[in-house]
Parts: C-alpha cells; sequence; structure tokens
C-alpha cells in the first residue's frame, strides 16, 4: 500500500511524498503527515549488522515509497559521506551509566546536520520525478544553526540556489563565522538590520507573495522551504532512534525487546517526534523525555495539558532550544486527537488567535509514554561542570539541559531502565557557555583562543568545522534594511 500524506489541517490529501518534500508546508498552513506511520515488519535485530547508510534506505524507504531504490540510495550515498568526521555517522559515548547519542559528527557541529545533508538530495530528486524545471531557491531565516547547515547542505547542490537571513547582532561570532566564509556560486548570506522574528517575518512574507512567485516562476525560479517542518527532515531522523537502538542491542548492553528511554533537548519539536514516530514503528522505546530550558512552555504543556505561549522570552546559553512556538508539536497534536483535521485546526486557530490551547482529557491520556521536563541556567552549567569532573566527558549546553533533565526525573521516578540522552551540537559550538562552566577563569579569553583551551580541557580535537572557519576569507558582506529583503533576493537571482 502506498504511503500517502495529508494535512494536519485537512486541506490538502493523498499527497506522494515527493510532492511533500517539494512543498514544505501544506497550501492550509497545516504539515504533512504519514495516512498511517508505517510498521518494521519482521524483526528489528535483523537490522543489528547494517551501517548507518544502509539502515537509513531501510527506515527511509517505507516512508518515501515513490522514490525509486537507486534514487533514494543516491541521496543517502551523497548526505552521508566524507562531511561526517566518523564513518559510523551517529557515535555513542557512555558516560555516568548514560548512552549520549552524538548527533554533531556533520559539517556544522550540530544535528541538524542529520536531516539536513539529504534534504537537498532529497528535494532535487524529488523535483526531477514531478517534472519540475525551475531552479529551487530556498529561502531561511536563521536565528544561527539551521543557517548554516542549511548552506552546507546545499552549497553547490545542482538546481537549487540557497539565501539565508539572520539578524546582524543576533547570533555569536563562530555561527556569524560560519555563515559568511560559506563557499558555492549558489549561496547568498545576508545580515539584517532586526532580529530573527524580523528575518522569519520577511521570509514568511516573501513565501505568500503570489505575484513575486508568478515573477520568479517567469524567470524559471521556485521558492522552497528547508525549514524543519519539511517531511524530507522528520523522515531522516528516526533513522538514528533505530541506530542508537540496535547500537545498544549489538554491544549487548540490552537485551532483544528491551526497552529503553530517551531523552531529547526540545525547541521546535522535530527530533523529539522523531523519536516518537520511531516508538511507533516498533522500538521498544519506553519513555520520550522532553527536555526544556528556561523556555519551558513544552514542560507546562505535559504537566496541564495547556499550551500557552503567552509568556516572556528568555536569552538562554542553549539558544538553539530558546523558542515558544514548537511547530512540530502540531503532528503530535494532530495523531492525540484521532487524526482529526477539524479538530486540530482549532487547536492551532486558536494559538494563533489568543495565543493559548487546551487539549481534551482523552487527548492528555495518551501522551502517557511523554514526560516534560525544565533546566534552568544554573542547573545546565553545573551539569556540565560535573559530568566533567566525574567522568572527563564534556557536552555542550543544549545536551546538558536533556542530561539535567534526566537526572531529576530519575530522582522523582526512580526508573533506572536505560537511557540514550540525545547529544545535539558539539561543544565547540558553544564553548563560551561550556569552558565558563567548567571554569569562570577563562572568561576573558577570545572565542578562538576558548576554543583552543576547551581542545586541552576536553582532550578532543578540534573539529573541522571550526578550523575552517578561522583563516577562512569572508565571503558574504551583505546587510539590509528589514524591509529590503526581497530586493536582496532578487539581486542574488539577477531578476
Ligand atoms: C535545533 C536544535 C535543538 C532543538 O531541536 P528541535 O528539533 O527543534 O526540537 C536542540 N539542540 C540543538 C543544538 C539544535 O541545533
Amino acid at each position: 500500500m502506498a504511503v500517502l500524506y495529508s494535512s494536519t489541517r485537512g486541506g490538502e490529501k493523498g499527497v506522494s511524498a515527493s510532492q511533500a518534500i517539494l512543498k514544505g508546508l501544506a497550501c492550509d498552513g497545516g504539515l504533512f503527515v504519514p495516512n498511517a506511520i508505517p510498521v518494521i515488519d519482521g524483526k528489528l535485530s535483523d537490522w543489528k549488522e547494517l551501517s548507518y547508510k544502509e539502515l537509513a534506505y531501510e527506515v527511509m524507504k517505507l516512508y518515501f515509497d515513490d522514490f525509486t531504490e537507486e534514487e533514494l540510495k543516491n541521496c543517502i550515498e551523497r548526505a552521508y559521506d566524507e562531511k561526517f568526521d566518523t564513518d559510523v555517522i551517529a557515535p555513542m559515548t557512555e558516560a555516568d551509566g548514560v548512552f549520549y547519542l552524538e548527533l554533531f559528527h556533520g559539517a556544522t557541529i550540530a544535528f541538524k546536520d542529520m536531516a539536513l545533508s539529504i534534504l537537498p538530495h532529497l528535494m532535487t530528486t524529488s523535483a526531477k520525478k514531478n517534472k519540475i524545471e525551475n531552479e529551487i531557491v530556498i529561502l531561511t531565516a536563521t536565528s544561527g544553526d539551521t543557517g548554516k547547515a542549511a548552506l552546507a547542505g546545499f552549497a553547490e547542490v545542482e538546481g537549487t540556489k540557497i539565501i539565508v537571513f539572520y539578524p546582524k547582532n543576533g547570533v555569536s561570532p563562530v555561527q556569524e563565522r560560519q555563515m559568511v566564509t560559506q563557499k558555492g556560486d549558489n549561496t547568498y548570506v545576508v545580515g539584517i538590520h532586526g532580529n530573527f522574528d524580523d528575518a522569519q517575518s520577511g521570509v514568511k512574507k516573501i513565501f505568500n507573495d503570489k505575484e513575486l512567485a508568478e515573477y520568479m516562476n517567469s524567470k524559471g525560479f521556485q521558492f522552497s522551504s528547508a525549514n524543519s517542518i519539511n517531511i524530507g527532515r522528520l523522515v531522516p531522523q528516526i533513522v538514528y532512534y533505530v541506530f542508537a537502538y540496535l547500537n545498544l542491542l549489538k554491544e549487548e548492553r540490552i537485551a532483544e525487546g528491551e526497552k529503553i528511554n530517551v531523552v531529547v533537548p526540545t525547541g521546535n519539536f522535530g527530533n523529539i517526534l522523531a523519536a516518537y514516530y520511531a516508538k511507533n514503528m516498533g522500538v521498544p522505546i519506553d519513555k520520550l523525555i522532553c527536555a526544556s530550558n528556561d523556555n519551558k512552555v513544552l514542560y507546562d504543556f505535559f504537566e496541564t495539558g495547556c499550551y500557552d505561549r503567552n509568556r516572556e522570552f528568555v536569552l538562554t546559553s542553549s539558544p538553539s532550544m530558546d523558542i515558544l512556538i514548537s511547530s512540530n508539536l502540531e503532528r503530535l497534536i494532530y495523531r492525540i486527537c484521532g487524526d482529526d483535521p477539524v479538530m486540530n485546526k482549532e487547536f492551532m486557530e486558536s494559538l494563533q488567535n489568543t495565543g493559548v490551547y487546551h487539549i481534551t482529557k482523552e487527548m492528555k491520556e495518551q501522551l502517557e509514554s511523554y514526560s516534560g521536563g525544565y533546566a534552568s541556567e544554573a542547573e545546565t552549567a553545573e551539569t556540565i561542570k560535573s559530568l566533567y569532573e566525574k567522568t572527563g566527558y564534556v557536552i555542550d549546553t543544549h545536551t546538558a539541559v536533556a542530561a539535567s533533565v534526566y537526572h531529576k526525573y530519575v530522582k522523582e521516578t526512580g526508573d533506572t531502565t536505560k537511557t540514550v540522552i540525545a547529544s545535539t551540537a558539539s561543544p565547540f559550538k558553544f564553548g563560551r557557555s561550556v569552558l565558563n562552566a567548567i571554569d569562570s577563569k577563562y572568561d576573558s579569553l577570545t572565542d578562538f583562543e576558548q576554543i583552543d583551551e576547551l581542545a586541552k580541557v576536553a582532550n578532543v580535537a578540534i573539529p573541522n568545522a571550526i578550523d575552517e572557519i578561522r583563516n577562512a576569507p569572508v565571503l558574504h558582506d551583505h546587510i539590509c534594511e528589514k524591509d529590503a529583503m526581497v530586493d536582496e533576493v532578487k539581486k542574488f537571482l539577477g531578476i
């Protein structure tokens, strides 16, 4: 039976995987979901000896079934290659009795590489399959991590161009350098005078401009999105949860069928939703522990069944989780209201209009596999320090939020199930916060001095991604006002 996708808000049905990938968001503003989450048939343990790439094929073909074997394998080959600094792709490190699933061995040393290194290939293949001749123009607004991962993924990919807007004074120095040194004739990076919300609204406005879309079409271009709501980002993320389980089985850390818990530092709810899909496919996962920082909108939601974004936005040391609207949660809401698009749409409209929605008692009962937790800035720093002092292993701030939440969870519940923590960024990406957590004496060093120091402290080689930007020439120095973004797009495309 073919896997077809429909919008969580009911406006589109019977959409193929390749069409859903090309579109990103459904035309009614909903997210594409498969009609049913596919179940792994046969024994999971039969996949125990597969490499990451082989497993990626087995998992992704269950979702992307309008791709031929050759097409899908080709995408996988091009994604998980030497851009990753280990051919394991997603290795696991045990520290203090917990398994850290390291998802930061790709080109930009954050977990977004796991999906953004394959999305461009899924997208160009989808364009070919659907006889699209226009060049695909990816537009992205970024608060730091997504922009670089999308640039690295799309750079030099034939048939695509990518334009990234970032708040000129709103990203870390390392993040900015990573972006402005990006190579590739098809890449364009612009700093805007404004904050992340301005960049995001500007991009949304360009997407919704029908006249511009027609003009673009007449010139042979069309826009698409690399945002985490694209199903082409969600599905590749399922793979590493299956891989992690099989890895534990292979290493005889767990018995066949034994359940594990998974802890995920969460922002937009994409990563943890992938773990939920893996669970629903038949991977023995018991609890899904959703970890938030001080922006604890999800913790409150799991506690009370009320989603309420009306609160102060807090800037934390885990910026990729500083988010008040977790877009991918919509896919979970849709599922727990019984795949009912009308009901889901009401919740989303309520969120749009009032910033709040309350789920029903019946829906809340279906969330029992989830546990929400949050960590303050002090707890996060303390977790980095104590893990380092105990084991020598250094984790980044996002991963530390998850580790801190996990320790609190164990204290409260006494649950000793073996646990995997999704480690979402290299500590080198957030070196200043990480070093400061270990010892305040490093605070006066420059960013790159801190990186050298961190390499010594952690006893880990500096990742290529950092070495590359140290002396790389700046290739993008475009700056614009927030209402002039469309002119930048036209300038780059030469139209
Ligand atoms: C994006 C990001 C997250 C949050 O992931 P979501 O899928 O948005 O929940 C966590 N940690 C890091 C380092 C990230 O870049």
